[in-house]
């Protein structure tokens, strides 16, 4: 009952987020899919090969630990879901172990090592994640990643494991990874990723060094999607309001076009609450509350709209909807 109220208290909370943009959502289906690196001038936007919108302070800060030697045992990388953790992980990974650098710690992102990284298929890369987003990270899943950690790497210089949203694993996996994280083997890199530090056992995040990626400034955003090809002005502007900022995010709607779908039926329905009897809006809240499956990927890909204006909270779950 209690997550019913707060479900129905949330439904009016969300009046004074509901604006015009509604009614200038996008003709999506017109967006070409096509990456950043392809369309946009390097200049200023993107650091060389790491090929990150923002985040050039913790790109010096890896590129460095790459160049002197210094790598961690152990990184997390913290922010909200589409703000470019998994591919600064990527990244980080390629910078490690691509056999050519064109300068120190700069991935090539052309040799096959590069491009296997990428695909997330390189013998050496172990990506850990739950099943589905907003699911759970299962013991097995790390136990059977400490079994291939406890190996010589195969034909990279290091053996990398990224975890992705950390978050959802259970207390068990937690545990297990605890044991990996106290006895760090020789030539393996871990790269958590997490919503928030606060959301992980105290004792894995004190092992990790931490980066907290903010999400960049809309502006900026919309800079960068404006290079994309019939992308204009007023569309990238709406993407990156909407994304807050996150580019991953931004990119996702854009090529996404059931996301953006999603998001203006909750719009049209939280309107047509606003002048429903409080009746109406129980039922509402009762039969949202029953779609389980739902709700966990809105929140998961934070594409409801109560999410997407509050992205980097340091909690799970900030609303139940
Ligand atoms: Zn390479």
């Amino acid at each position: 009952m209690t997550f019913v109220v707060n479900l129905f208290s949330s439904i009016l909370n969300l009046q004074s987020s509901i604006t015009n943009q509604q009614s200038s959502i996008l003709n999506h289906q017109s967006f070409h899919e096509h990456r950043l690196s392809e369309t946009l001038p390097s200049a200023t936007i993107y650091l060389m090969n790491w090929d990150l919108l923002g985040h050039d302070w913790a790109v010096d800060l890896l590129r460095e630990h790459v160049v002197k030697g210094r790598l961690r045992h152990a990184y997390l990388f913290t922010g909200p879901q589409g703000v470019g953790r998994r591919t600064l992980a990527l990244r980080l990974a390629q910078a490690i172990n691509c056999p050519q650098p064109p300068s120190p710690g700069e991935p090539c992102r052309t040799c096959r090592t590069c491009k296997q990284i990428e695909q997330m298929q390189h013998p050496d890369l172990s990506i850990v994640q739950a099943e589905v987003e907003g699911g759970t990270l299962k013991v097995e899943q790390v136990r059977e990643l400490q079994r291939s950690l406890s190996l010589t790497p195969y034909e990279a210089r290091y053996r990398v494991a990224i975890l992705l949203r950390f978050e959802e694993a259970n207390p068990s996996a937690s545990n297990a990874l605890l044991k990996t994280l106290e006895e760090p083997a020789p030539q393996v890199v871990l790269i958590l990723t997490a919503e928030s530090a606060e959301a992980l056992l105290p004792t894995i995040v004190s092992r990790c060094e931490v980066l907290r990626l903010r999400p960049s400034p809309v502006e900026q955003v919309s800079q960068a999607l404006q290079a994309r090809p019939g992308m204009t002005a007023e569309q990238a502007d709406l993407l990156a309001h909407i994304a807050a900022g996150r580019v991953g995010y931004a990119l996702r709607l854009s090529e996404t076009p059931e996301l953006l779908e999603q998001r203006r039926a909750w719009l049209d329905d939280h309107q047509r609450l606003l002048a429903a009897s409080r009746v109406e809006r129980f039922a509402y809240a009762e039969a949202i509350a029953k779609d389980k499956d739902a709700l966990r990927r809105a929140h998961a890909r934070r594409g409801c709209v109560c999410c997407a204006d509050q992205p980097g909270s340091p909690t799970r779950y900030r609303r139940p909807f």
